[in-house]
């Protein structure tokens, strides 16, 4: 628990919350700035500011919660899709900074923007990053 945390007063309902789901290990609460009707937020109760300060055993049960509260969610809302985001960094739009996933539920011509526009693969960038994974 991080004192000036937010995230972890929320998950250890020091703060209410619109809580779909609870247990032991995370909350899953309803986003106050929803993308679309729906958005949830997973939040681990344990603090880690991001993927990769996540503890292995929290990040398998942070995924399975994801994937049945996105069933739920896609079928109680009849929604068209889903998309799981889950950022790390202000680089990559983090302003929270403890774990969380976004479950955010689509419909056909909604105007949510999760997109980029395609780049190219180029051959010296496909060589560097092949290289670190040999
Ligand atoms: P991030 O940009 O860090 O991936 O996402 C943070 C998310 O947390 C945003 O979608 C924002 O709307 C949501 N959020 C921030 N503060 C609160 C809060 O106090 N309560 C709830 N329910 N959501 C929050
Ligand atoms: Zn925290």
């Amino acid at each position: 628990m991080e004192d000036n945390c937010i995230f972890c007063k929320i998950a250890r309902g020091d703060i209410p919350s619109a809580t779909l789901y609870e247990d032991e290990t995370l909350r899953v609460i309803l986003d106050l700035g929803p993308a679309s009707k729906g958005h949830a937020l997973i939040i681990p109760k344990t603090h880690a500011a991001n993927l990769f300060e996540l503890p292995d055993e929290i990040v398998e049960k942070v995924f399975v919660a994801a994937k049945r509260i996105a069933t739920q969610l896609k079928e109680g809302l009849h929604a068209d899709g889903l998309n799981l985001v889950q950022n790390n960094g202000a680089a990559a739009g983090q302003t929270v900074d403890h774990f969380h996933i976004h479950l955010i539920p689509r419909y056909e011509n909604d105007m949510v923007g999760i997109t980029w526009k395609p780049g190219n693969l180029s051959e010296a960038d496909k060589e560097d990053i092949l290289k670190l994974f040999r």
